[in-house]
């Protein structure tokens, strides 16, 4: 995605602040239910064991936890809270509190933010940390209100780190 690099930084800088830190990952075998050959929206994209299923390498230096997802090539997996135990790792590990960036904005992150609000998290969606396909134009932005309407908070990385340093 264009710009994608750019969710690095804030990522980054927040988890310098933060106790835990997971990254979660689409990971497909190839002929995945989501792609356009097998009558899906998406073209190929995070094939296990080719560069596109790779996590940004400075992600993949400070990520404690890995969890993959869409890894049943009949299932699509936006959330990383559906059918990953990720809801259970991280009571288990005492968080309250999830803050979130990434891709995409309307897939993924919408999904993964809901998910997180209906497991009873208090939710944060990072706005300087996530980019949107925007298909439709105003997806990206329809998605962040969803995650507002829900429960969450979207905030700059900025503004987390002034709100709650610790
Ligand atoms: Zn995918």
């Amino acid at each position: 995605m264009p710009g994608a690099d750019a969710i690095v930084p804030p990522l980054r800088e927040l988890a310098s602040h933060l106790s835990e830190l997971v990254a979660t990952r689409d990971f497909h075998p190839p002929g995945h239910c989501s792609f356009t050959a097998q009558g899906g929206p998406w073209p190929p994209h995070c094939v296990i064991a080719t560069p596109g299923a790779a996590l940004h390498p400075d992600i993949d230096a400070i990520a404690y936890v890995i969890v993959s997802k869409g890894t049943d090539p009949a299932l699509e997996q936006y959330s990383g809270f559906d059918g990953t135990g990720l809801g259970d790792l991280l009571r288990a590990r005492g968080v309250r509190r999830v803050i979130i960036g990434g891709l995409a904005t309307d897939y993924c992150v919408r999904a993964t933010a809901l998910a997180a609000c209906r497991e009873g998290f208090a939710t944060t969606v990072v706005l300087d940390a996530v980019r949107a396909v925007d298909l439709k134009p105003g997806d990206g932005d329809r998605a962040l209100d969803a995650i507002r309407s829900a429960g969450g908070r979207v905030c700059t990385q900025a503004e987390i780190l002034r709100a709650s340093p610790e």
